[in-house]
């Protein structure tokens, strides 16, 4: 199935200059939701992942369903502000200024292979962020895993040797 049929390239949102990836187009899809889920599936299968860690908010919606599918936990790498228990976070660059991502402290434990799950990798600062916290919490991340990279941005660049895949590529702004 050709998944990039399925995303819709809004331009200029949210502000002048993005091209805007909306995966809503292929959540609405019940097949095109579903293939995207089994290609995920089958690759990490028997990988030994006890975690998947998403970053919100369309994380959530790949890494919940990953998850549950592998059998394994899923933990929300959340926004400023939401987590009620003791957290630790990392700052990452924006295009202008710092945003943060927040984890629960006892999120990992020692020697959990956690899986990082966002829906796209643009200049690789959020995964990063988040790859940051599975390690200082005791984790290892097995591979970062993406629906949609922007390749041209280099983004995995920034995860050194930790691996990344993605099920689409963009090699430019279209
Ligand atoms: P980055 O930290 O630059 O890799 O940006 C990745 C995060 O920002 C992901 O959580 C994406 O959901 C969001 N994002 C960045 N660029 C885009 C884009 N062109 N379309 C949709 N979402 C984007």
């Amino acid at each position: 199935m050709k998944l990039e049929k399925h995303i819709r390239t809004v331009p200029h949102f949210p502000k002048e200059g993005i091209m805007f990836k909306d995966i809503t187009t292929l959540l609405k899809h019940k097949d095109a939701f579903r293939f995207a889920i089994k290609e995920f599936t089958e690759r990490y299968r028997d990988s030994g992942i006890t975690k998947v860690v998403g970053a919100e908010s369309r994380g959530f919606i790949f890494g919940a369903v990953l998850a549950h599918e592998l059998n394994c936990g899923f933990v929300p790498a959340r926004k400023k502000g939401k987590l009620p228990a003791k957290s630790i976070s990392e700052e990452y660059e924006l295009e202008y200024g710092t945003d943060s991502l927040h984890m629960h402290e006892d999120a990992i434990e020692k020697g959990d292979k956690v899986l990082v799950v966002d829906d796209l990798i643009a200049t690789g600062g959020t995964v990063k962020a988040v790859c940051d916290m599975v390690k200082k919490l005791g984790g290892t991340v097995v591979e970062c895993s993406f629906l949609i990279e922007l390749t041209f941005l280099k983004g995995r660049e920034k995860l050194g040797n930790i691996p990344a895949f993605s099920l689409i590529t963009y090699d430019s702004e279209e």
